[in-house]
């Protein structure tokens, strides 16, 4: 829980002076509250109230940053247990394990084939997220600046010899690699090592208890970006203690457990590991490393994932606009959809399996679903015109027929009247699944 204005209100100077752009103390303390204000506009408050009141507003799991450039992983600053009490704010990084010992030749394939993989799905593109590269010595060394040379997914080091993990920070300089890990054998070379690089510091606990304590050392040690590992790897144990990091982070503000985590799979077996994987992005891995790169199981990865961390209020939707389908001509259908993603992508695929060329008006229903816009009147007769005629849809074509889904046939009369009778409505299927049959054997421009 943050602080309310109250609270706020009682580290002010209660001066009113106004110096903050607000009349009174009271008013800026709401503000703050609310997160409309920062503590640096009152420039009179106190040393005391400003360590206070800036330690309070700090998150209760820091967001970590791994890697440097466009393909940076950001982890952490979470707010809730359960997704439906707000949203899961930044997904779970997905990396694979690379073996520092293989050919290079066949480690530069490896580590370009997780750069690569790429699902496109309800429009969004899933991509896997960073390279845990592990491995021994000069090998190890050698392999990590070929990674932080070739590719721009970021590098997790796994190797627990300050000294070897000192020459490898060197040859990924400046792409921020995440060093795994500190443990209780060498933390403070770690540590000195994450501070000196500017690198984020996985620690690794033999159980909650010392993971706290590591998490401290490596802090007064200089590493202030941390990342959690419960050193589980059993699936039940696991489970619990990412639940209790969690629960700790957000629930008593535990500091020393407010970070994000990092969790491994046990199994070489991609069903087993697919199986533990889900689950650990289901709760509450901030990254998950895994071993294998079977096609399906990646797939069902990303899908858990984006699945769970899609906001519960902000339905996935696409941008409004006129979309083609196929390459469509001045005779081909013109049909009217959502912007909902799901209602927009099965209209999309029913289209492509028609083999009928078409063009979709896509209306900004806010991303609700056919039915529930017309419900909510935010698919209506005026709004689709509206829309046909700022899209400029009579360019793009020489006929004017216009479909509309069968669920909201009852638009039909409305809709010609606010297209002046220049259109004729046509009421297409109910379901989507009906569009294949319907323009391949209803269709006449
Ligand atoms: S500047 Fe500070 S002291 Fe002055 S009104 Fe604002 S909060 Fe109060």
């Amino acid at each position: 829980m943050g602080l309310t204005g109250l609270d706020i209100f009682k580290q002010l100077p209660k001066t009113n002076c106004g110096d903050c752009g607000v009349p009174t103390c009271l008013a800026f303390a709401m503000k703050l509250a609310q997160k409309q204000a920062s503590l640096d506009q009152c420039p009179h408050v106190s040393e005391e109230a400003t360590a206070a009141l800036s330690g309070a507003a700090a998150p209760p799991i820091k967001l970590i940053t791994v890697g440097a450039d466009e393909r940076k992983l950001e982890v952490g600053n979470e707010t809730v247990l359960f997704r439906h009490e707000e949203t899961f704010y930044h997904p779970t990084g997905i990396a694979v394990a690379v073996d520092a010992a293989l050919p290079e030749a066949e480690l530069s394939a490896r580590i370009k084939a997780i750069g690569d993989v790429s699902f496109e799905r309800v429009g969004q593109t899933l991509t896997l997220n960073a390279v845990a590269l592990k491995g021994e010595g000069e090998a190890f060394v050698k392999a990590a600046a070929l990674a932080a040379q070739q590719s721009a997914v970021p590098l997790i080091l796994v190797n627990e010899d300050p000294a070897v993990m000192g020459e490898a920070l060197k040859a990924c300089a400046g792409k921020r690699p995440l060093i795994y890990a500190a443990t209780a054998e060498n933390v403070d070379a770690m540590a000195a090592l994450s501070k000196e690089h500017n690198c984020p510091l996985a620690v690794r606990g033999s159980d909650l208890s010392s993971l706290a304590d590591l998490s401290e050392k490596a802090q007064a040690a200089g590493a202030a970006d941390l990342v959690l590992d419960s050193g589980a790897r059993e699936p039940a144990a696991v489970l619990a203690n990412e639940t209790a990091i969690r629960r700790a982070a957000l629930r008593k503000r535990f500091r020393p457990l407010g970070f994000p985590t990092i969790v491994f799979t046990d199994g070489a077996d991609p069903l087993e590991e697919t199986q533990q994987a889900a689950t650990y992005i289901a709760k509450y891995a901030g990254i998950v490393v895994i071993n294998n790169m079977e096609p399906w199981e990646l797939l069902t990865l990303v899908t858990v994932r984006q699945n769970i961390y899609t906001d519960p209020q902000k339905p996935i939707q696409i941008e409004e606009g006129l979309y083609e389908i196929g390459s469509p001509d001045e005779s081909s259908p013109v049909l009217v959809t959502t912007n909902f993603s799901l209602t927009y992508f099965t209209v999309e695929g029913d289209v492509e399996a028609s083999r009928v060329p078409a063009w979709v008006v896509v209306v900004d229903t806010e991303g609700t679903s056919v039915l529930t816009a017309w419900a909510a009147e935010k698919f209506t007769a005026e709004i689709i015109a509206e829309k046909v005629k700022a899209f400029d849809v009579a360019s793009k074509v020489n006929h004017r027929k216009l479909v509309i889904p069968g669920h909201v046939a009852v638009l039909s009369g409305k809709l010609e009247d606010e297209l002046s009778q220049e259109w004729k409505i046509v009421v297409g299927p109910r379901e989507s699944s009906g569009i294949p049959t319907f323009l391949r054997t209803s269709w006449e421009a």
